[in-house]
């Protein structure tokens, strides 16, 4: 497998380099070279394979070699850990629940593949590897526990004192071992410079190997194929087409699904479904993309104002709108109405959706009233208990906290409290790596 950047063709670097870089350095994103397809047997049995199984069939055509395929078994073995079952809400609509990983969001799936990806690319380099994480909350805990005890991976988080909630700040800071928090006394902006700065120090990089856990890394996005196959496993279209309905910000997940088409999964349509962030939406009705700041709502996760992934999209569409179209529709939701698909949905499915998921759910109705044959699967992307206030706000009734989170609550915080400037961080990297 060869990729190359979205910005130039002819940039093309091994899976090693867009792994562990993460971007070109035009600014462009990593894409495959060729997209294989699969064996049409292999999408007729599907029913045949395990969840790791189908995993590491994808992975393997999508890769081609370049990974040997015990190792890449070991990789699969690692990170695809836990299940995503379809729940079917009624005949024609169900729901891929992918928040059954540690940190209670799909964002495991990809940070654990990631993970294992630049340990195993890691090999062999005497140096260990310093990964260093800005999060405002949510992708911090996936990363976090995706690189829990990876040999030769050390993980610092730096997230912002004050403004991650509780459990959030529970999942950054008690798991000790290889990952180590950084609680800065600042926004999560000051926590991103510190961390861009980082790596264009010229005397921290020359002491210490540093590496990003971006979100557009190219291997994040290839573990996010693999169920959308597992998901077709389960499903019994008989005979209808089926359609994915994905609650998008960055819109790696849908992109992701967008591949696994190419490489012959017989999905029919994708609806983009988005909060009042409705950049691509918008793009798809009218064909200008006119990327703005986001604004605040209860699917925060969502809440992207100029999606790192478009990039990627327009790409697999031969960057024109006409084919983006065709197969993508777009549908966005504000916070009330969000508010109303949750109460619907577990008033008359007794299902508990998050607010994420919920805007999926008004999304695929809608499209269903007009495409009424046809076999709808909403992207369930967090676990409801991450948004307790809101949700327990709107159902009038407690929201049942996982055990695995539920856990941490007793958890000792350890975290290095810090100021924001660049030299006390840079200091405490030279002192700690
Ligand atoms: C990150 C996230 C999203 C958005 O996913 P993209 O791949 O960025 O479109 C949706 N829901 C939840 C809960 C998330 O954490």
């Amino acid at each position: 497998m060869k990729l190359y950047s979205t910005k130039n063709r002819k940039h093309v670097v091994s899976l090693k380099e867009a792994v562990m870089k993460g971007l070109p350095p035009d600014n462009g994103l990593y894409m495959p070279e060729r997209i294989p397809s699969l064996p049409k047997t292999f999408i007729k049995n599907l029913s045949k394979y395990s969840f790791q199984e189908i995993a590491f069939e994808v992975s393997k055509t999508l890769l081609q070699g370049c990974i040997p395929q015990k190792d890449l078994k070991k990789i699969i073995e690692k990170s695809v850990t836990f299940p995503a079952p379809v729940v079917p809400l009624d005949e024609s609509k169900s729901v891929l629940e992918l928040f059954h990983g540690p940190s209670l969001a799909f964002k495991d799936f990809g940070a654990r593949f990631m993970a294992q990806l630049m340990s195993y690319f890691n090999k062999g380099e005497k140096q260990e590897l310093v990964i260093l994480v800005a999060t405002s909350g949510d992708t911090g805990g996936a990363v976090a526990s995706g690189f829990y005890k990876t040999p030769g991976v050390k993980v610092v988080i730096l997230y912002p004192s004050g403004k991650v909630s509780f459990l959030q700040e529970k999942q950054l800071t008690t798991l000790g071992e290889n990952i180590s928090a950084i609680e800065v006394k600042g926004t999560f902006d000051d926590c991103q410079a510190m961390v861009k700065q980082a790596f264009l120090d010229k005397e921290l990089n020359s002491n210490i190997r540093l590496s990003s856990a971006n979100s557009i890394n190219i291997a994040r996005l290839i573990p996010q194929m693999f169920y959308y196959f597992e998901a077709f496993k389960q499903l019994s279209p008989k005979g209808r087409d089926v359609v994915f309905c994905v609650p998008s910000g960055n819109f790696g997940n849908l992109t992701a699904g967008l591949i696994a088409k190419r490489m012959g999964l017989p999905i029919s349509h994708f609806i983009a479904a988005t909060n009042a962030n409705d950049v691509v939406p918008e793009y798809i009705k009218k064909g200008k993309f006119s990327p703005r700041s986001s604004v605040r709502t209860i699917s925060n996760a969502m809440d992207v104002g100029n999606p790192s992934n478009f990039a990627r999209m327009m790409d697999l569409h031969g960057s024109t709108w006409n084919h983006l179209k065709k197969e993508i529709s777009g549908l966005a939701f504000d916070d009330k109405e969000t508010r109303q698909g949750v109460k619907e949905v577990f008033d008359n499915f007794n299902y508990t959706i998050d607010p994420h998921g919920a805007v999926g759910y008004l999304a695929l109705k809608e499209f269903q009233e007009t495409n009424p044959n046809t076999l709808g699967v909403v992207l369930e992307t967090a676990h409801p208990s991450k948004f307790l206030d809101d949700m327990e706000n709107i159902l009038q009734s407690k929201i049942e906290i996982p055990k695995r989170l539920a856990s941490l609550i007793d958890k000792p915080k350890e975290a290095a409290l810090m100021n924001r400037k660049f030299n006390t961080f840079k200091e405490w990297l030279l002192e700690n790596y």
